[in-house]
């Protein structure tokens, strides 16, 4: 292979500045320094800085082996078993430390065939030189390291340039690097989204190929990936970009193209980010996967009491979407709640409406609610309600209640026997109204 130099920047010539360097970062690369070992900032951190935006974390690239880190550091933790790397921990803050890495042979069978016996797992641990890790990344942009002591940026791969240009581009052949790893085609829809960055050509063709590659990438690394899509801030954009190619088919073959309601629960996701307010993933599933589950709870229907319907529903739902990406149990739990809560929310029952504020996924069921009620839902009025009686004290909503109760709706105790007669469920004035009540067994 022929040797290649790096473009090296001092501190005047590409304007990243010390200060805004994470100082447990500086820390770290001080320390394997100190040594004897090289250590360099790397990745998002260094591509960020030079934009001018917020990292969101700070990773670390040296010689030393994940052992040799580990034994410098009273906080560190190995991690990964595709591809090992370091965490150091100073509080609630991680670096992430790794070592120095060669690229796979970018031959094509030899390629498929550890692919196909998991020789990947081997090959991502194979250390190199600083060179060789360079060459081994993603985007060029990505490849960009950046000396904290000399201040200096080292560019093997031409980053700079197509920061400066704003050009997403693949270091090496688009195609071939997208078949080393097919996960990398939603890096860089995310990028383009995130950066604002322009894809090239070949990037965007190559999509097609690469959603049916996914099929390969074990569901557990796809969750985290499509974590990163949909909590980066823009995951709005980028659901609209993704929707109507085969990348959704890819991940979510059940979630329809244009669905006004994920637009509008992402738009508010990334409102929620850029306002440093919490997410979870699991609200997005919730919303993509709402379709299916209706549709399901709907056939079921006529063969099954309705809670029954739905606890089916859901999990067949859930099991589907399982076999593309693992959804932690967490997450799942959250799904089913916020699922369960929507039957109980349109269909408000005197005598359990104040219980269900206390509910712990309450306040994500009623944004679920809302979403719903603002996408054409026929739940608008009941999402009305539960803002007004949030917006209560204790005699307002007292009375809320009582109104409630006035509403053409048997006591409780005779609810069901009376539903069935009727064969039109009891519902209370929300739920009548919204001609949509149903039994919530
Ligand atoms: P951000 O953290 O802002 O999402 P990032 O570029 O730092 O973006 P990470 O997932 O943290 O993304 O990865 C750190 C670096 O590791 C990347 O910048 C890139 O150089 C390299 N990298 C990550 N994933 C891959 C991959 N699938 N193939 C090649 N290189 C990768
Ligand atoms: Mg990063």
């Amino acid at each position: 292979m022929t040797p290649i130099t790096a473009q090296r920047l001092n501190a005047n010539e590409h304007g990243l500045r010390h200060e805004e360097v994470d100082s447990n970062a500086l820390d770290v690369v001080e320390q394997l320094r100190a040594h004897g070992y090289e250590a360099y900032l790397v990745g998002g951190c260094v591509r960020d800085l030079l934009l001018g935006l917020d990292p969101k974390d700070f990773d670390v690239a040296t010689n030393a082996t994940p052992e040799e880190v580990k034994d410098l550091f009273r906080r560190a933790r190995l991690i990964g078993r595709r591809f090992r790397i370091v965490h150091v921990r100073y509080g609630r803050h991680i670096i992430e430390v790794s070592t120095f890495r060669k690229a796979h042979v970018a031959d094509e069978d030899e390629d498929e065939r550890h692919h196909a016996d998991s020789g990947l797992i081997l090959r991502d641990n194979v250390w190199g030189t600083l060179e060789d890790d360079a060459t081994r990344r993603d985007f060029t942009i990505n490849a960009l390291y950046y000396d904290p002591l000399r201040e200096e940026i080292l560019d093997f791969v031409g980053g700079l340039d197509d920061l400066e240009h704003r050009r997403l581009r693949f270091i090496g052949d688009t195609r071939v690097r997208l078949r080393e790893d097919p996960v990398r085609i939603l890096r860089a829809v995310r990028f383009h989204a995130k950066l604002g960055f322009e894809l090239d050509p070949g990037i965007v063709a190559a999509i097609p190929e690469c959603a049916e590659h996914l099929a390969a990438i074990p569901p557990a690394r796809l969750f985290d990936e499509v974590c990163k899509l949909f909590t980066c801030g823009r995951s709005a954009e980028i659901w609209s970009y993704m929707a109507p190619t085969p990348l959704r088919h890819a991940l979510f073959p059940c979630a329809p193209p244009d669905d006004p309601l994920a637009l509008r629960a992402m738009s508010n996701t990334d409102a929620r980010i850029a306002a440093d307010k919490p997410v979870t993933p699991g609200f997005i599933l919730a919303v993509l996967l709402w379709r299916d589950f209706q549709a399901r709870t709907a056939a079921l229907g006529e063969h099954h009491r309705p809670a029954e319907a739905r606890a089916i529903a859901a999990a067949d739902t859930l099991a589907e979407e399982q076999e593309i990406i693992t959804i932690p149990r967490r997450f799942s739990q959250f799904v089913r709640e916020v699922w369960a809560l929507q039957g109980r929310l349109e269909h408000i029952r005197p005598k359990t409406a104040a219980a269900l504020l206390e509910q712990p996924r309450f306040r994500a069921a009623y944004d679920f609610l809302v979403l719903r009620g603002e996408t054409g839902e026929p739940v608008a009025e009941a999402a009305d309600w539960w803002t007004a009686f949030q917006e209560q004290d204790q005699a307002g909503r007292e009375d809320m209640i009582r109104t409630l109760g006035k509403a053409p709706a048997a006591p409780a105790k005779r609810k069901r026997r009376r539903r069935r007669r009727a064969g039109a469920p009891a519902g209370t004035a929300v739920g009548a109204a919204t001609g949509n009540a149903e039994d919530q067994g």
